[in-house]
């Protein structure tokens, strides 16, 4: 789960990490009459946005009006802007990077730190990254913090700052269960104080039942997938016009690369699961037609879910929902050759291989 920038602030409050002062507004009739130089920041799940034209500065009333009304409503890289944060204006002399995320690799979380700060760090040479892991059991320690300093150039006064935001972002990224915990640009203003400029906040969406004071409906999420979600598929719309429906997170993930490969757009990722209920494959249908694909692919490896089960439950599809999109079946491993009866006697041929059906369904969708 991603948080907006103002939420990733509101914790860094709560935390003593020092942040701008600043206020949200959801309409311009929330704002404060102007008393000095202010920042309008779009709030949307997405960075870049200074780039993008969703980060406007305002010096005097008449500015601050006219950003909001601008800004409010307005679409910043396809995300629409509901909110907006007003915030102190910083008088930047530097901007430095500085993240905690996850090493998967080495299992621990690791810090990650740059004097190269305001930029995307994918961008920033290697040699200018400073990456530290941590180890969870004895967690941040001072010299961690020191060495990062060293690595940045910093002197004592900036490092004992830099040590004591440290410190905190790691209780934050522990606390809050996070993926990521990042700051970029982390500032250092005209009075020589470092203040976190913006918030990136990610936390394991497993553990999102232990920070109940996080909305649950995540909006980066389309209303098809919150339904899909809450009838238990994992489900991701796309932007293509074939629908998929696989059985299994790897299948399904290589049947949007075939697909791909062959110049055919995929609509969704559907992964039916492990089942063996006409039921589940009728709503899988359901969710797919739904997202109005022009035509359906269904890429069935058998075991747990049966291919005769996943014929049927196709059959019963095309008579309850009066399917007029073509659908192309690939159906191998257990109880295939049922199946593909099943089918035959409806009508449909089901392919063994996953590449002849693919090539298939690209031919019927055709182009974009
Ligand atoms: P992002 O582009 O979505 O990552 O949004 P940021 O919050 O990181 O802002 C982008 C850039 O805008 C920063 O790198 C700064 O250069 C600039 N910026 C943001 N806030 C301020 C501010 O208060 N004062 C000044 N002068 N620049 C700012
Ligand atoms: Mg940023």
């Amino acid at each position: 789960m991603n948080l907006y920038e103002y939420s990733g602030k509101e914790i860094f409050r709560k935390f003593q990490i020092p942040v701008p002062d600043g206020y949200v507004i959801t309409s311009a009739a929330e704002l404060k009459p102007y008393t000095s130089p202010v920042v309008v920041k779009s709030q949307v799940l997405i960075g870049g946005r200074g780039k993008s034209g969703g980060i406007k500065f305002a010096k005097d009333q008449a500015s601050l009006d006219q950003a909001v009304k601008d800004l409010m409503g307005s679409k910043v890289r396809g995300f629409t802007v509901n909110k907006l944060l007003i915030e102190q204006m910083l008088d930047i002399k530097k901007e430095f990077y500085l993240s905690i995320t996850l090493n998967r690799s080495e299992r621990k979380p690791m810090l990650i730190c740059s004097a190269s700060g305001g930029v995307e760090i994918e961008t920033v040479p290697e040699e200018q990254i400073f990456r530290k892991s941590i180890d969870p059991i004895t967690g941040y320690s001072d010299f961690i913090g020191r060495e990062a300093a060293k690595f940045m150039k910093f002197d004592e006064n900036l490092s004992k700052q830099l040590r004591s935001i440290l410190s905190k972002l790691y209780d934050v990224f522990v606390h809050y269960d996070c993926e990521l915990v990042e700051i970029n640009p982390l500032v250092m203003n005209g009075d020589g104080r470092l203040i976190a400029a913006d918030a990136k906040v990610i936390i394991d969406s497993d553990s999102t039942y232990r920070h109940p004071e996080f909305p649950k409906d995540d909006p980066e999420r389309t209303p098809l997938e919150l339904e899909a979600q809450s009838k238990g598929y994992a489900f991701v719309e796309l932007d293509g016009i074939i629908g998929v429906i696989a059985n299994g997170a790897g299948l399904t993930m290589a049947t949007l690369d075939a697909l791909l490969l062959h110049k055919g757009k995929p609509r969704n990722f559907l992964d039916l699961g492990g089942t063996d209920s006409t039921d589940i494959v009728v709503e899988a249908f359901d969710l797919v037609l739904k997202a109005k694909p022009r035509a359906i692919l269904v890429n069935i490896f058998g075991g747990v879910t049966k291919c005769d089960t996943v014929a049927s439950g196709i059959v019963e599809a095309k008579k309850k929902f009066g399917i007029s999109q073509h659908i192309v079946v690939r159906l191998s491993g257990v109880r295939e050759n049922e199946g593909r009866e099943i089918l035959k006697q409806n009508g449909i041929d089901a392919f063994s291989e996953m590449m002849p059906a693919v090539e298939k369904v690209v031919s019927l969708a055709g182009g974009a």
